[in-house]
C-alpha cells in the first residue's frame, strides 16, 4: 500500500472513529469512553478555553482568536452549503441557542494529543452525543476536509436519527469535503481496470467497516460514488430522499418514492451506477 494510501486511511478513520456502532465489543468501548469522557470533562472545565459564538456554532480555542473566528466563519459556510445541498436545517432553530454545535482548537498538536485519548496521527475527531468537534490549530485538511466531513455526520445525526444507512453517512460526508476526490475515483478505477465488477450492493446493507484496511478505502469510494450519482440527478429528489430516510422509509422505498422516473428500484440503480462508473475510465 503507497503511503498517500495510508495516510488516507488514516484520516478516514480518524474522521469517523467516534460514530455510532453495533459491534458488541464496542458497548465495552463505550463504557470506557463514557469513564474518559467524564474525566475530560473536569479538564475542559480545568482548562482556561476562551469561546468565540457564530449563530450556530460555539468556538473554543486556546490562543488564537482569528483562527476560531475563520472556523466560525467556515462552519457558518458549509451549514448553509448543506441546507443548500441537502435542505435538513432550514426546519425550526437547528443548532441555535443552546443547541449550538461545539468546535474545540487546540493550540498545537501536543495539546490535543494530550487530553484526548486518541491515536498520535488522528488530526480530529467528533462525539455525535455531546454534538462537539475536536482538532487543533495547525491540524492539516481541518478547515477543508474534516470539519465539513464531520458536520455532515452531525447533521445527519441530529436530523435523521438511527435512521442512516453507514454508506450514505459516510458517502455523503466525503461529498461534502472540499479536497480532491481523486483518490475514491481512482480506486474505482483501479478496480474496474482489475477486471472487477463493482455493484451498489456491496455497501447497501452495511452495518459496521470492513474488517480488511485494503477495503476500507473501496467502502468509501463507492459510497462517495453512489451519493454523488444520486445527488446530480438534482437537489429535489436527493432532499426527498433525505426526508424519506428520515420518515424510516428503508433506502429501496425511499428510492422508489424519490427518484421514480429515473430508477424506481435497486437493480436499476445498480445497472446505471455501474454504467456511470465504467463512463469514468473513459475520462
Ligand atoms: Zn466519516
Amino acid at each position: 500500500m503507497t503511503n498517500n494510501k495510508i495516510q488516507m486511511l488514516k484520516g478516514l478513520i480518524g474522521k469517523c472513529r467516534g460514530r455510532p456502532c453495533t459491534c458488541p465489543n464496542v458497548h465495552l468501548t463505550l463504557f470506557f469512553a463514557l469513564i474518559f469522557f467524564l474525566f475530560l470533562g473536569c479538564n475542559i472545565l480545568a482548562e482556561d478555553w476562551e469561546i468565540y459564538k457564530s449563530d450556530h456554532f460555539s468556538v473554543y480555542y486556546e490562543d488564537n482568536l482569528s483562527f476560531a473566528q475563520r472556523v466560525g466563519y467556515k462552519a457558518e459556510e458549509y451549514y448553509k452549503q448543506l441546507d443548500r445541498n441537502v435542505g435538513f436545517t432550514r426546519f425550526g432553530k437547528f443548532w441555535t441557542f443552546d443547541k449550538r454545535c461545539k468546535i474545540y482548537i487546540y493550540a498545537n498538536k501536543k495539546n490535543y494529543l494530550e487530553n484526548n485519548d486518541i491515536p498520535s496521527w488522528s488530526a480530529g475527531f467528533a462525539n455525535y452525543n455531546k454534538r462537539e468537534i475536536k482538532s487543533y490549530k495547525e491540524s492539516v485538511n481541518f478547515l477543508t476536509s474534516l470539519l465539513p466531513h464531520e458536520m455532515t455526520h452531525l447533521i445527519l445525526a441530529d436530523y435523521m436519527g438511527n435512521n442512516i444507512p453507514l454508506w450514505f453517512n459516510e458517502g455523503l460526508a466525503v461529498n461534502m469535503e472540499l479536497t480532491s476526490k481523486s483518490g475514491y475515483i481512482n480506486a474505482i478505477k483501479k478496480e474496474l481496470k482489475k477486471g472487477e465488477i463493482l455493484s451498489i450492493y456491496e455497501v447497501l446493507d452495511r452495518t459496521n467497516y470492513p474488517e480488511d484496511e485494503g477495503k476500507v478505502l473501496l467502502f468509501y469510494s463507492v459510497s462517495y460514488s453512489i451519493v454523488n450519482f444520486l445527488r446530480s440527478k438534482g437537489q429535489y429528489r436527493f432532499t426527498n430522499l433525505c426526508r424519506a430516510l428520515r420518515d424510516g422509509k428503508s433506502f429501496e422505498d425511499a428510492l422508489r418514492s424519490s427518484y421514480q422516473f429515473d430508477f424506481g428500484n435497486l437493480a436499476r440503480l445498480d445497472k446505471k451506477w455501474q454504467e456511470h462508473i465504467r463512463n469514468l475510465l473513459t475520462k
